[in-house]
């Protein structure tokens, strides 16, 4: 588990100019369409759907039309330094962040073709080798034809997500049959089995399913899992202390810092998505945004990984934001999560502290300093 560590102590480390860029972010979570093939139950996001018709063309115009707005606002480089690997003079290496690519599932035709190889050559053009390009996909519409276009617009990594019992048609022996199938269709173009966020000399693979002692076991309270009643989660367990939550968001320039995206440039703290997006990326650059969260104590307590203190100076004791944890599921169980709580605190106190400083960011944009 990654510490949270406070944003005044990073200074002192390597001066940054031409030769040595600033780092930025280790990760960022990009939902480039919420095109799917699938509708399956414990999704964490209703958008997530098959799409035909109109519907569809309408999803993949909005993910084509942003796209190139919102990598032009992802950061100038996707390096970082990672403060748990230091070298002989005891200052943190610098590594190569990465852009995860998903979905939905990016694979679903016409994304595929129209969004996300573009993306990835653009993404490629824009970073060089200095960013690991992972594409997330569920895994039953790979194809060696595929994998081929994937390599060649610029993939490093494929991350296989949907293999498990929770996915629709993945039930049983199922999910090993193509697992098998896969790993010798990755082998025969040249992959190799790898992690998403380990740099290697060629493009890699791995696979990841959901499994009841894992996180899929608690499941976030958001989408169809929450409308089907799925979650098990209580107070204890925090999803914003984890990858995939707040946890270490302000801390960019540093291994830990991750943000969310969707297809519309909305940026988020974490991937379950606070009540309100702090920003968005059509619009103007990340770190702008991210900058002007840092220091204020409720963003600083969620980048900690500790939401139940986000209100401490806006008039919500930590009793305060645990008993707005409390709600009912769709069918009537009692329930309590700190997301929940989270999302309260947004409706009722931060929802107009995030437009401000948006307006604020506006303003300076426009030439305005002193707004
Ligand atoms: S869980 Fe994955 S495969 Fe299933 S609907 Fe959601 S995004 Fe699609
Ligand atoms: S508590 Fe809020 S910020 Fe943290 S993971 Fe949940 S929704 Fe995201």
């Amino acid at each position: 588990m990654r510490a949270p560590i406070p944003l005044g102590a990073l200074a002192p480390y390597l001066p940054c100019n031409a030769e040595n860029p600033e780092p930025r972010v280790e990760s960022i979570y990009y939902v480039l369409s919420w095109a799917c093939h699938r509708r399956c139950k414990h999704c964490y996001e209703d958008r997530f759907r098959p799409y035909v018709g109109d519907a569809l063309e309408a999803v993949v115009r909005e993910a084509e039309a942003n796209a190139p707005r919102i990598i032009d606002h992802f950061p100038d480089t996707m390096l970082y330094r990672d403060l748990s690997d230091v070298d002989e003079a005891g200052e943190p290496r610098r590594k190569v962040g990465r852009i995860i690519l998903a979905g939905g599932d990016v694979l679903v035709d016409p994304v595929r073709e129209r969004v996300l190889y573009p993306t990835l050559k653009r993404l490629r053009d824009r970073y060089g080798r200095d960013v690991r390009l992972v594409v997330q996909t569920t895994g039953d519409l790979v194809t060696e034809t595929i994998v081929g276009e994937l390599l060649h617009a610029g993939a490093d990594h494929i991350s296989v997500s949907g293999l498990d019992d929770f996915h629709v048609g993945m039930q049983g022996n199922k999910k090993d049959v193509l697992r098998a199938d896969l790993t010798a269709l990755f082998d025969r173009s040249g992959m190799q089995a790898g992690t998403a966020a380990a740099p290697a000399p060629g493009p890699t693979y791995s696979f990841f399913g959901a499994t009841p002692d894992v996180w899929i076991g608690k499941i976030w309270p958001r989408g169809r899992a929450w409308e089907n009643g799925l979650s098990t989660a209580t107070l204890a367990d925090n999803f914003c202390n984890a990858w995939s939550g707040g946890l270490g968001f302000l801390r960019h320039g540093f291994n830990g810092s991750e943000v969310a995206v969707e297809p519309d440039g909305s940026v988020y703290p974490c991937c379950m998505k606070t009540r309100r997006a702090i920003g968005n990326l059509t619009e103007e650059p990340l770190i702008g945004i991210l900058d002007s969260l840092a220091g204020h104590p409720a963003f600083e307590a969620i980048s900690a990984g500790r939401p139940e203190r986000m209100g401490l100076t806006m008039g919500w004791s930590v009793d305060d934001f645990l008993a707005s944890c409390a709600t009912t599921t769709p069918q009537g169980r009692p329930y309590r999560n700190l997301c929940i709580g989270c999302d309260r605190f947004h409706e009722a106190v931060l929802a107009p502290v995030i437009d401000e400083l948006a307006e604020q960011r506006r303003a300076r944009r426009a030439g305005h300093p002193a707004a």
